[in-house]
């Protein structure tokens, strides 16, 4: 019997299970609970991918102590505690860019969707009333002010998408070098400045202790009345989805598009669920043929690098000084 093993806490195609098999058994947990991702570990385990929800901590990397390397198969990596991974050399591979147009793609089609009522119109007609063309109007794009927090491969995207609408477009990014993208035509702001000034907001920050709850009771007022919130982020970086729903309610924002949520499935009874004016999807925003074929792509050949003791590419590893390490 082989000695390695390869666990994936998610489902894994049949083409990449045959090629990881070179280098171990794979053992797939398609809709593990965090004990039964415990049970599974053991000193056999040299890669594990982490697809799921389940947090990779100090619990699980002490079951596995030949760890070699964790795979995400996305760009976000809240799942990972990195500095424990970090502390012990393990790299964790991710694969950022593989969804950016995918989820740039999701963002415009919430934000299109938002402002021309795609789903009211709906209702209208399905109730015969007509006149409501008479009563209610659309938001045009064009000439909106759009704000994008976080401007990093995703919100840069969006407003490449956004760039034939002719919208004013103000970006709140601090952690970048503003004087790089002067061609964008992007008007760099605070997070003060971008509440006050946006009247389509759009979420493309990674959830990290800063960034969890900046969306909150005490700033979403600050929105100009009547402002859309799209979230394809994370679904925490918004305080709750209570604050949300009473937004709505006090028709302070006019619509909310999102495809993540704090909890993942949310809470099935939230009113927020059945609001006419929040448009909901699941987390598909990376759910795409061409996104799928890009992640899993260089997932496996990232991993099938490392495992055969050569560096994966630096950009693609979350934690890169471990990389000398082995
Ligand atoms: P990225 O790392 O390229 O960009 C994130 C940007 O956010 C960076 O430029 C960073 O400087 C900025 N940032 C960090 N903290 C900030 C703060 N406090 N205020 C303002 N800006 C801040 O990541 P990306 O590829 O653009 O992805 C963004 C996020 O989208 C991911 O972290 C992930 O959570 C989410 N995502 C969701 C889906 C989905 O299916 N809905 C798919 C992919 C990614």
């Amino acid at each position: 019997m082989r000695q390695e093993r390869i666990v994936s806490i998610g489902p894994l195609p049949s083409h990449i299970v045959q090629a990881l098999r070179e280098f171990g058994e794979v053992v797939c947990l398609p809709d593990a609970s965090r004990s039964e991702v415990l049970e599974t570990l053991d000193e056999r385990v040299i890669l594990l991918i982490a697809r799921g929800s389940v947090m990779v901590d100090r619990e699980i990397m002490e079951r596995a102590p030949r760890l070699r390397g964790i795979s995400r198969t996305g760009v976000g990596y809240d799942t990972v505690d990195i500095a424990e991974a970090t502390k012990r050399s393990i790299p964790v591979l991710y694969t950022p860019g593989a969804m950016t147009q995918a989820v740039a793609e999701h963002t415009l089609a919430l934000m299109l969707a938002a402002v021309k009522r795609l789903f009211f119109w709906r209702e209208r007609l399905l109730e015969r009333d007509w006149d409501a063309r008479y009563r209610e109007t659309n938001i045009d794009l064009e000439g909106a002010s759009v704000g994008i927090i976080g401007y990093g491969r995703i919100g840069r995207r969006v407003r490449g998408l956004l760039r034939p609408f002719g919208c004013r477009v103000l970006a709140d990014d601090p952690y970048i070098d503003h004087s790089l993208y002067r061609e964008d035509e992007v008007e760099f702001v605070d997070l003060e400045t971008i509440l006050r000034s946006s009247q389509i907001l759009t979420l493309h920050v990674p959830l990290t202790e800063e960034t969890r709850g900046m969306i909150h009771r005490g700033n979403l007022w600050d929105l100009p009345r009547g402002g859309v919130l799209i979230n394809t982020a994370r679904g925490a970086v918004v305080e709750d989805l209570d604050l949300l729903w009473q937004a709505l309610e006090e028709s302070h924002l006019s619509v909310v598009g999102l495809d993540v949520f704090p909890d993942e499935p949310p809470s099935w009874d939230h009113p927020l669920l059945r609001h006419p004016r929040a448009i909901l999807t699941g987390h598909v925003a990376a759910r795409t043929f061409l996104a799928q074929r890009r992640i899993l792509e260089t997932m496996l050949r990232d991993v099938v690098r490392l495992l055969s003791g050569e560096s994966p590419p630096s950009e693609n590893v979350v934690n890169p000084e471990v990389l000398g390490d082995h």
